[in-house]
């Protein structure tokens, strides 16, 4: 399996640009991203039994401001939003999958 490259990662007028390595630009509003943070807070996790119960997410409007982009490990980005919140790893995959 080929791995995935980000070549460019900006922040565009409410939106993230991403130009891969094979040439795809991907783009994503920064408030649909914040809705889509993998973390354990956002999305939960799964109990003993398996179940995965989706924990109640508040958002404030600093919630959709983006103020941090970090490349992590090579394979994920780490997104800083201004209330605080960046425990958010975005994998490659998800980012194109998102896109
Ligand atoms: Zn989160």
């Amino acid at each position: 399996m080929a791995t995935l490259k980000i070549e460019n990662i900006a922040q565009i007028n409410g939106e993230v640009a991403i130009a891969w390595e094979d040439g795809v630009e991907t783009y994503l509003r920064e408030e649909e991203l914040r809705k889509s943070c993998p973390c354990a807070n956002c999305q939960g996790e799964p109990d003993a039994m398996g179940r995965v119960v989706r924990p109640p997410v508040i958002y404030s409007p600093k919630s959709f401001d983006l103020v941090n982009i970090e490349i992590v490990g090579g394979y994920a980005v780490k997104f800083g939003w201004a209330d605080g919140h960046a425990t958010g790893i975005y994998s490659y995959a998800f980012l194109r999958k998102l896109g």
